[in-house]
């Protein structure tokens, strides 16, 4: 039997990885590739560099020291390294996201020329982008119709896959070295790698998920898994969690409403897959295409404010904030963050998007762009455009204590519970060091409903 190639992307895990499983059952050894391509690379910010950086060395540390990297264009380097090891076949997961898809059509002609065939075995979702349709088999437009179909379609059992490559072995040839990481200045990531993001699932299982659907929504309080980097990097698989949440289900252990809304969060990342994969221009362009003709301000001192957490709003400032301090941010903080962009200073999504591309561990085409269309009402949403978040209100409603602002905001940590939230209304004036509001929010509200009603008529 020859040897196979492995060639790791977004699947960076020993454990239910069904291409893995493949290559282990059709080969007499399996070497394990990762191909640091330039065009990714250089288009990801310093947190998911290092974090590619960080799950590359825990994925070697499983893989016996025999990870293979090479670096340069996958067009080329696949083919090269397939025919050093006289492999047959190179298994992948699947790609679904415009590059990825272009990539792997390039790599399989270059391979075939050589006989070589490349196997995609699994997607980095539970039920592959493009396979969910509605009852007269079209694409889903909304999310509700594609979460029941979803649900309807299914997904198969785990892939023992760690247990099959032990058996068939790893094999060997030479590497190069890891890149360097990049200078992180204050950003804090956590453990990355398959082991670390196990570990943070069985504690979120074991302490968070009870809670879920009642503290998903509060920014100041740990009450979401963070694992959204995990399952960008595929440190795990959703399969793995929809899986055990099947089983938590059966036992009655955890509340039924934490785990349904759970796996309906687990949905909408793979409804934004699928709206990438049937329409791959969204990732840059409008999908309610009468926005494009919206009047939008060019980002100037505003967008530079939003960016730095400098708007003199405390919530937003806060989130843009821990950006900087994390690599990420908490969900309804995101909403309101871009809500402001767009709507209070009329800028348009792509910019912001391309900040939170640059400054998020977990940054993601598919999820990221058609969160920002879904808050600037352009996207997938139902219910678009009037509703515009105000960002004092949001702030009060989900950060009712002030704990999230202040933890972000130093200079508001001598407001006391909701007053961090209208430093402004503070009898001693504005904090020191912190901003006045760079709008009005209520004349911005009525300004972004006007430029609404220009593209109606
Ligand atoms: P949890 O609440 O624990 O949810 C579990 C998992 O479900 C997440 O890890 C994620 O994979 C998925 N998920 C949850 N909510 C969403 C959602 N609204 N859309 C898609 N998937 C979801 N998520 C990314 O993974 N990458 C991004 O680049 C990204 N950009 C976003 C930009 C904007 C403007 C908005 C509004 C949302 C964005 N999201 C993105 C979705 C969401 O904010 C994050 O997935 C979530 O905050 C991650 O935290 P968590 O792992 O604790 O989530």
């Amino acid at each position: 039997m020859t040897t196979s190639v492995l060639w790791f992307r977004r699947d960076l895990r020993l454990g239910d990885h069904p291409a893995l499983l493949a290559a282990s059952e059709a080969a007499g050894g399996v070497l394990p590739l990762f191909v640091i391509d330039p065009q990714l690379w250089d288009r990801s910010g310093p947190p998911r560099q290092a974090w590619l950086v960080r799950s590359l060395t825990a994925l070697a540390a499983a893989c016996d020291d025999r990870l293979v990297i090479r670096y340069g264009d996958p067009v080329q380097v696949v083919p090269a390294v397939a025919a050093q090891v006289r492999a047959e076949t190179v298994f992948v997961s699947a790609d679904g996201g415009p590059y990825g898809r272009a990539r792997d059509a390039a790599v399989a002609a270059a391979l075939s020329a050589g006989g070589v065939r490349l196997a995609g075995i699994g997607t980095p979702y539970a039920v592959g982008p493009g396979s969910v349709r509605n009852g007269s088999g079209e694409p889903c437009k909304v999310f509700t119709p594609f979460s029941r179909a979803w649900q309807r379609h299914g997904w198969p059992a785990p892939a023992d896959s760690a247990a099959a490559v032990q058996a068939a072995g790893w094999a060997r040839t030479d590497s190069e070295a890891l890149p360097t990481e990049p200078d992180l200045g204050s950003i804090r990531l956590p453990a990355a790698g398959e082991a670390a993001a196990l570990a943070r699932w069985r504690s979120f299982v074991d302490d968070g998920l009870d809670d879920y659907a009642e503290r998903r929504d509060q920014p100041g309080v740990d009450g979401t898994s963070r694992l959204s980097a995990q399952l960008k990097f595929g440190e795990l698989h959703p399969r793995t969690l929809l899986a055990e949440l099947a089983e938590l289900g059966r036992r009655n252990r955890h509340r039924p409403d934490s785990v349904d809304t759970f796996r309906t969060e687990l949905c909408w990342r793979e409804f934004y897959a699928d709206v990438l994969w049937h329409r791959p221009a969204s990732a840059r362009e409008y999908l309610r295409a009468e926005y494009a003709r919206m009047r939008y301000e060019p980002p100037g001192d505003g967008f530079d404010a939003w960016c730095q957490g400098q708007t003199g709003f405390p919530i937003v400032d806060a989130g843009m904030r821990q950006l900087q301090a994390e690599g990420w941010m908490h969900n309804r903080v995101r909403m309101i963050v871009a809500s402001f962009l767009v709507k209070d200073l009329h800028v348009e999504w792509q910019h912001g998007a391309r900040w939170f591309m640059r400054w998020l561990r977990d940054g993601d085409l598919a999820s990221n762009q058609h969160g920002w269309q879904w808050v600037a009402g352009s996207g997938t949403d139902a219910a678009p455009y009037f509703r515009v978040f105000n960002p004092v209100t949001q702030g009060l409603t989900f950060d009712p204590d002030g704990v999230y602002v202040r933890r972000y905001v130093p200079e508001l940590s001598g407001l006391a519970g909701r007053a961090a939230h209208e430093p402004w209304k503070h009898p001693a004036g504005l904090p020191a060091g912190y901003p006045e509001r760079i709008v009005d929010h209520a004349a911005e509200r009525l300004e972004a409903l006007a430029r609404f009603q220009e593209i109606r008529t």
